[in-house]
C-alpha cells in the first residue's frame, strides 16, 4: 500500500462491502422472522411440523412447509408444548454469538474503527498539516546553513550571535546575562528572510519550529491562542531551539484597543497568548523566536519592547555584488558553461530580489536542457531573464533605467557635497538600490554621538540635503519628487535653528518653539508671538534654506567632474560603502592636484581668486576656479 490514506480508505470500503454482503446473503438464507406470539398461536394450532434450535433461536418450518424463525425466550415452557404437539425438534448447541454473530457484529466494527483511525489521522494532519508547528529535525541532507545564503553578509554577521546563543547557552547565562529572545527580520518578499532563519537552526544544529502568521488566525475565538500555547510548549520540550513565524504582521498587527469585529478580537487573543508566551519561558530555556515581515510599521508596539523582538535586521534587495553572490550560491547547483559570464547577468538584473535570482538560475537551467545542451551558458541566462523580466508583473520596484540615473545622480549630490563641506557627519553607505519608499539613500554616521550641534554643522547639514535637488536641476533640468523627505528634514532643521536655538541674529536667542522629543522629534510646545515674528521666522527659515540651496548648487557647478565620475561609479556599483566613497574622492583630489599643476605651469601663479560663497567650507582646493 502506498499510503495511510488508501489504505484507510480500502479498510472502509471492505467494511461496506462486507456489511451489505452479509446482510444480503442473511436475507437470502434465513426464512421470513415471525414473532413469538404469532409462533406460539401457530403451535397451539397444530400448524408447525418441525423446529430446529439454535440456543433460543429456532427455525422451522409448518405443516404447510413454509419455513420460518422465531426467538424463543423461555425454552422450558416451549419444550413441553412441542412435544404436545408432536413437532419434530433437533437442535445443536448454544451460539448466540456463533461465527456469524461475529462476523455481523464485531469485524465490521473493528474494520471500520481501524479505517477510521487511519484516514481521520491523515486527514486531519493535511488539512492542519500548515498550521501545526512542522518540526525540521536538524537533518544533515538537507540542512541548510550560512553557505547557502549570499550577498546579505551584515544581517549574516548580527545573527551569528544568536547562532552562539543557540549552540552554548549556557556560556552566555552564566553570569545571569538573559539571551535575547526575539529577533525581527524586515525586508521585501524573496529576499531571504526564510531562507535565514533556516540558516540559523542549520548552522546551530537545533530544531527549527515553523509557522506562518496567518495559520495562527481563525474565524473561531480562542483557537489561535490555543495554537500559539501548544507551538511553545512543543518548542521547549525540544529546547535549545528556533521558532520562525512568518508573516508575523497577520497576527501582530496593531490592536484596535476594544471594540472590534469577532476576528480582530480573535487576533488580539492570539497577539496577546503571544505575548505572554514569549514573556513566559525562562532563562534556562534557549527558545529563540524568529519572525519575518515585509511591513514593521505596521506592528504592535507591544511587540517591539525590549525582551520580545527588540533586535530588527532589515533585508534589502541585494546590490549588483550581492547579487553576484546569490547567482554563484545557486549556480553550484547546476552544471555551467565554462563561458558563463555571471558578472555581467548580475549587471543586468537590478531589482531582482534573492528568489527571483534563484528563479532564474533554475529557467535557465530549464533552458539549456530544453535545447538539450550540456551546460548552462550565458545566453539561456538571458533568455530565462526576458522570459521572468517580461512574463513578471513586478509588482514591487520598477526601476527605469532614466529612475536609475536620476536617483544615482540625487545620491552623488548628497555625497559630493558631504565630502567637500567639512564640518559634515563621514559618509558611511550610499546605495542607488530601492527600499521601502525611498529610491537611494545616502547614509551619514557621526563620529560619536552628538549631543550638540554646531551652527556651521547645521547649516552644512541643510546643504547636505539639499544637494541631491541640485544635482538633479543641474544634470538633467528638472526637478523630480524624489528630493521631498529631503525638504521635509531641512524645513524642520531651519526652523529650529531659528526658532529653538537661536542661531538666526534676525530673531535672537528666543524660543519661539521648543520640542519635547530629542534631536528632529516631532512633538513641540509653541511660545505665543505675534503676527510679525512669525512673518520675520518665516522669513528666516527660508532665507536660511535658500543659501543653503544655492550653496549646493555652486558646489554642483564647480565639482561637475567629480559629480559625474560619482554618479557613473553609482550607477555601476549600485552601492557604495565608505571605503569605495573614499576611493572616489581620493582619485578625484588627485585629479584636481594634477590639474591643478599643469594650470600652473600654463599660466604661472597669477590664479588666487577664492570664490566668495564658498569662504566658509574651506574645500581641499579652493583655488582652482
Ligand atoms: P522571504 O522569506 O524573505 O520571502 P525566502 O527566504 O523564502 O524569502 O527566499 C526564497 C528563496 O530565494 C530561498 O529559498 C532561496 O533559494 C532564494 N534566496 C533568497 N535570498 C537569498 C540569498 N540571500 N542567498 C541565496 N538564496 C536566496
Ligand atoms: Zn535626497
Amino acid at each position: 500500500m502506498k499510503n495511510p490514506t488508501q489504505l484507510g480508505l480500502l479498510l472502509l470500503t471492505l467494511t461496506a462491502i462486507l456489511v451489505f454482503g452479509y446482510n444480503v446473503y442473511l436475507r437470502e438464507t434465513t426464512p421470513p422472522q415471525s414473532s413469538y406470539t404469532q409462533f406460539l398461536s401457530d403451535l397451539k394450532q397444530g400448524n408447525i411440523a418441525r423446529v430446529h434450535f439454535r440456543g433460543n433461536v429456532l427455525n422451522g418450518e409448518d405443516t404447510s412447509g413454509r419455513s420460518f424463525g422465531t426467538f424463543a425466550p423461555d425454552l422450558p415452557t416451549l419444550l413441553p408444548l412441542l412435544l404436545e404437539k408432536e413437532v419434530v425438534i433437533s437442535g445443536e448447541a448454544g451460539v448466540t454469538s456463533g461465527t456469524g454473530d461475529w462476523l455481523k457484529n464485531v469485524l465490521p466494527m473493528v474494520l471500520f474503527f481501524g479505517g477510521w483511525l487511519i484516514f481521520s489521522k491523515k486527514s486531519f494532519k493535511s488539512e492542519t498539516g500548515a498550521s501545526r508547528p512542522t518540526r525540521f529535525t536538524p537533518i544533515k541532507s538537507e540542512r541548510v546553513t550560512f553557505h547557502d545564503v549570499a550577498g546579505i553578509t551584515e544581517a549574516q554577521e548580527e545573527l551569528q550571535e544568536v547562532v552562539e546563543f543557540l549552540k552554548n547557552p549556557a556560556k552566555y547565562s552564566r553570569l545571569g546575562g538573559r539571551i535575547p529572545k526575539g529577533v525581527l527580520l524586515t525586508g521585501a518578499p524573496g529576499t531571504g528572510k526564510t531562507l535565514l532563519a533556516k540558516a540559523i537552526a542549520g548552522e546551530a544544529s537545533v530544531a527549527f519550529f515553523s509557522m506562518g502568521g496567518s495559520d495562527f488566525v481563525e474565524i473561531f475565538a480562542g483557537v489561535g491562542a490555543s495554537r500559539v500555547r501548544e507551538l511553545f510548549a512543543e518548542a521547549k520540550k525540544s529546547a535549545p531551539c528556533l521558532i520562525f513565524i512568518d508573516e508575523i504582521d497577520a497576527v501582530g498587527g496593531r490592536r484596535s484597543g476594544g471594540q472590534g469585529s469577532g476576528s480582530s478580537d480573535e487576533r488580539e487573543q492570539t497577539l496577546n497568548a503571544l505575548l505572554v508566551e514569549m514573556d513566559g519561558f525562562s532563562s534556562e530555556e534557549t527558545v529563540i523566536m524568529i519572525a519575518a515581515t515585509n511591513r514593521p510599521d505596521i506592528l504592535d508596539p507591544a511587540l517591539l519592547r525590549p525582551g520580545r523582538f527588540d533586535r530588527q535586521i532589515t533585508l534589502s534587495l541585494p546590490d549588483v555584488k550581492g547579487r553576484l553572490k546569490i547567482l554563484e550560491v545557486h549556480a553550484k547547483k547546476i552544471i555551467t558553461a565554462v563561458t558563463l559570464d555571471l558578472v555581467s547577468i548580475a549587471r543586468s538584473i537590478p531589482g531582482f530580489s534573492g528568489a527571483e535570482i534563484a528563479n532564474l538560475v533554475n529557467e535557465a537551467a530549464l533552458m539549456a536542457a530544453r535545447k538539450n545542451k550540456e551546460s548552462v551558458d550565458t545566453d539561456d541566462f538571458e533568455e530565462a531573464k526576458d522570459k521572468i523580466v517580461m512574463g513578471l508583473e513586478r509588482k514591487s520596484i520598477v526601476v527605469s533605467e532614466q529612475d536609475r540615473r536620476v536617483t544615482a545622480y540625487h545620491e552623488a549630490g548628497h555625497a559630493i557635497v558631504a565630502l567637500l563641506l567639512k564640518e559634515t557627519d563621514p559618509l558611511h553607505k550610499i546605495t542607488i538600490i530601492p527600499r521601502g519608499r525611498a529610491m537611494g539613500l545616502t547614509q551619514q554616521l557621526p563620529l560619536d554621538d552628538r549631543y550638540t550641534y554646531s551652527r556651521e554643522y547645521l547649516h552644512n547639514r541643510i546643504t547636505t540635503l539639499m544637494g541631491g535637488r541640485a544635482a538633479e536641476s543641474l544634470v538633467f533640468n528638472r526637478l523630480t519628487t524624489g528630493a521631498s523627505n529631503d525638504i521635509v528634514v531641512a524645513t524642520e532643521i531651519a526652523t529650529r535653528l531659528v526658532c529653538e536655538w537661536g542661531m538666526c541674529g534676525a530673531i535672537g536667542p528666543i524660543a519661539y518653539r521648543q520640542s519635547v522629543d530629542s534631536f528632529l522629534g516631532d512633538s513641540m510646545l509653541v511660545k505665543p508671538h505675534s503676527e510679525m515674528i512669525a512673518r520675520k521666522i518665516d522669513t528666516e527659515i527660508k532665507q536660511e534654506i535658500a543659501t543653503c540651496a544655492s550653496e549646493a548648487e555652486a558646489l554642483m557647478k564647480k565639482h561637475n567632474k567629480f559629480l559625474h565620475k560619482f554618479a557613473e561609479v553609482l550607477l555601476i556599483n549600485e552601492t557604495m560603502d565608505a571605503e569605495e566613497i573614499d576611493i572616489v574622492y581620493r582619485s578625484y583630489l588627485k585629479e584636481r592636484e594634477l590639474e591643478r599643476l599643469l594650470l600652473k605651469e600654463n599660466r604661472g601663479n597669477d590664479d588666487t581668486r577664492k570664490q566668495s560663497s564658498n569662504t566658509r567650507t574651506q574645500e581641499p582646493m579652493e583655488d582652482i576656479p
